[in-house]
């Protein structure tokens, strides 16, 4: 029988007070914590705190070794240690939690049975989307979907199509990864293809290392929106046809269609 746990956890945004005490109580009790490097610097600045940064095995790595990564922890867990996986927002979106089960999918033999009989645990965080949503009001207060923009795991077509439709069903949206210094042009095509579908009095929120001493929050139309407003610690909402301000607030309302018409409304 194998004692060894795997709980693959959410740090929120950035802010201590956003991490779920659920995690803590998982750090709290970790003797290894995997992850990206700034993503474990986080959890061990928590672990200072608690004055347990000794008693933790820290196994920092690079950004692209997500898979090396899943399975460096997996076999921690399996020689009986209590792993974390630390992972920003939530580890379920975008994160490292979809590479553990592909890690466990992919072994073989023994190292299989043995991965599949793990105490794995995926313990949610706070959602960089959910968290710009909260500083800037309510924008993803009617139905919404998240986009990573990110095309290193998937083809710009792919992107294109969910984006195209998702603005003609018009959801209100949430892009992740937007922009980074390797692929600038992805975000400059996002927009070409927003203002090919949406009014250009559409609202826009930049959200910037929310809930970081860096925050920064920027709400705009799309005519007024430019590709240097967002970088890779942005997360970027765009409301729906109905998403409107109220004072310094952004808000979309709960009731659809009754005030007004909406792209892609059904007769
Ligand atoms: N699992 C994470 C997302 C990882 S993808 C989550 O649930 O939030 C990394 C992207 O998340 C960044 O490029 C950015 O778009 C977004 N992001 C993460 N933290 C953020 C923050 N504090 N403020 C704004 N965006 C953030």
């Amino acid at each position: 029988m194998v004692s060894g746990r795997l709980c693959i956890a959410g740090l929120g945004p950035g802010a201590l007070q956003q991490v779920t005490p659920e995690v803590a109580q998982a750090l709290q009790d970790a003797t290894d914590v995997v992850g990206y490097l700034p993503y474990v610097a986080r959890a061990r600045a928590l672990a200072r705190q608690g004055g347990r940064e000794q008693a933790v095995a820290w196994h920092a790595s690079d950004n692209r070794v997500e898979l090396e990564r899943a399975r460096q922890a997996l076999a921690l867990a399996a020689q009986g240690r209590r792993v974390v996986v630390v992972s920003s927002g939530d580890p379920g979106v975008f994160a490292m939690a979809s590479a553990v089960f592909e890690a466990i999918e992919s072994a073989h033999g023994s190292e299989a049975a043995l991965w599949q009989a793990l105490d794995v645990q995926v313990l949610p965080g706070i959602t960089a989307m959910l968290a710009a949503a909260a500083r800037a009001g309510a924008p993803l207060g009617h139905d919404f979907c998240c986009i990573n923009l990110s095309d290193n795991l998937k083809p710009w077509p792919v992107i294109a199509r969910r984006v195209q439709l998702a603005a003609e069903a018009d959801f209100a949206m949430a892009f992740y990864n937007p922009r980074s210094q390797s692929r600038p042009e992805g975000f400059v095509r996002l927009l070409q293809l927003l203002r090919g579908c949406c009014e250009p009095g559409r609202l826009l929120v930049f959200a910037r290392a929310v809930s970081t001493p860096d925050e920064h929050l920027r709400v705009c139309t799309l005519a007024d929106a430019l590709p240097e407003m967002a970088d890779m610690r942005t997360v970027v909402l765009v409301g729906n046809s109905m998403t409107r301000t109220v004072g310094r607030w952004v808000y979309t309302p709960r009731h659809y269609g009754m005030d007004g018409a909406c792209a892609g409304s059904v007769p």
